[in-house]
C-alpha cells in the first residue's frame, strides 16, 4: 500500500504548484545529487526578442528585408522561443509574411522550406554548411563577436549562400540565479545543458552560478548527456521546457518539467512546475526530503 505519507506529500505538491505523477516519484527523488538545467526557456525565460539584423560587407537595403522576409516566413511555422523572436520582429518591420511551403523542422539546428520559390535555411551554421552554403568570413567574424556578447545567433541562407546572420536576446529568470544557490545548498550539483554556442552558454552559467557546462549539444545528444552523468554514478534530475528535452527528461533519475513548457516535455518528466520558475524545483527536492523523513 502507498504509505498515506506520501500521499500528503503530492498534496502539498500541489499547494506548492508542484504537480507530482505518481506517490512514487517522490521516492525516487531522495538519492539526486546532480541538477541538469537546460537553458532556453529554462534558466532563462525564453522570451528571446530578435535585436540585430546582421549582412554580408557589400549587401544592397533590400538584402536585410529579403533575409528578415524569408526568415520571418519560415519561423513563423516553428514554435521555437528563438523562432518566435524572428517571426514577431519580421512581422514588426515587414507586415504580413509569405507563405510556405515544404516547412521542415531540423530538431535542435533550425528549419527549412520554399519561400519565393527557393529553398531557404534558417538555423545553427552546422545545418546550412551541411547543405554546402558559403559562410562569407566578414559575417562570420561579426556572429562571433555577437556571441561573445552573449547574444544568440542564427544564421540565414539561401542558393548556395549564408544572407544574412540573425541576434536575439534572452533573459535570465529573476529567480534563476537564486535557485542555483539553493539547489546547491542543498547539496546538488548544478549542470547546464543546452544547445546554443559555447560563449552563451558559458555567459549565462557564469551569471547564475554554474560551473560545469555542457553546450553546442542536439536535442538526442540531450539524452547521452544524462547518461554520461549517471555512468559518473550520479543520480540525476533533469529540468527542461523543449521538445527538444523530453527524451533527456524521461532518461533522467528524475524529470521536471516547466509547467510554460512544452506538452511534450511535460508527458516525459516526473514532476511539472506549475510556476515555470526554478524555485520550484527546489521546493520539490525539499518536499520530497521532508516527506520521506516523516515515513522513516
Ligand atoms: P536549448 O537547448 O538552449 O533549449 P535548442 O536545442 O532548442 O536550445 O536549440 C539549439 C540551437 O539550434 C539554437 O541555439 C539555434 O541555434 C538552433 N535552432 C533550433 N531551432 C531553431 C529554429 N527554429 N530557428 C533557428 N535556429 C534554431
Ligand atoms: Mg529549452
Amino acid at each position: 500500500a502507498t504509505p498515506t505519507a506520501l500521499l500528503v506529500g503530492t498534496g502539498r505538491g500541489a499547494q506548492l504548484g508542484i504537480l507530482i505523477k505518481g506517490p512514487e516519484v517522490l521516492e525516487s527523488t531522495r538519492r539526486v545529487d546532480t541538477v541538469v538545467l537546460d537553458k532556453t526557456g529554462t534558466v532563462t525565460t525564453g522570451k528571446m526578442e530578435l535585436d540585430g539584423v546582421l549582412l554580408a560587407s557589400g549587401a544592397q537595403p533590400t538584402d536585410r528585408a529579403a533575409v528578415l522576409r524569408r526568415a520571418g516566413a519560415l519561423e513563423h511555422a516553428s514554435e521555437h522561443p528563438i523562432a518566435r523572436a524572428i517571426a514577431r520582429g519580421a512581422e514588426a518591420e515587414l507586415g504580413a509574411l509569405p507563405s510556405v511551403s515544404g516547412f521542415r523542422n531540423e530538431q535542435g539546428l533550425g528549419v527549412r522550406g520554399v519561400v519565393d520559390g527557393v529553398e531557404v535555411l534558417v538555423g545553427r551554421v552546422t545545418l546550412l554548411e551541411a547543405e554546402g552554403l558559403r559562410f562569407p568570413e566578414d559575417l562570420r567574424r561579426d556572429k562571433a563577436e555577437a556571441e561573445a556578447q552573449g547574444r544568440t545567433a542564427v544564421v540565414v541562407g539561401w542558393e548556395g549562400e549564408v544572407r544574412g546572420v540573425l541576434t536575439v536576446a534572452d533573459r535570465l529568470k529573476p529567480s534563476s540565479a537564486d535557485a542555483v544557490r539553493r539547489l546547491r545548498a542543498l547539496g546538488l550539483e548544478p549542470v547546464l545543458l543546452t544547445g546554443d554556442n559555447r560563449d552563451v552558454a558559458r555567459r549565462i552559467a557564469a551569471e547564475v552560478g554554474i560551473e560545469r557546462v555542457v553546450a553546442e549539444v542536439l536535442p538526442q545528444d540531450k539524452l547521452d548527456a544524462v547518461r554520461a552523468l549517471q555512468a559518473e554514478g550520479r543520480v540525476v534530475a533533469m529540468v527542461g521546457d523543449g521538445v527538444n528535452d523530453a527524451a533527456a527528461l524521461a532518461t533522467a533519475d528524475l524529470g521536471l518539467a516547466m509547467g510554460t513548457g512544452t506538452d511534450a516535455a511535460i508527458e516525459a518528466s516526473d514532476l511539472t512546475l506549475v510556476r515555470g520558475d526554478l524555485l520550484g524545483a527546489v521546493d520539490a527536492i525539499r518536499l520530497s526530503r521532508a516527506t520521506l523523513r516523516t515515513i522513516k
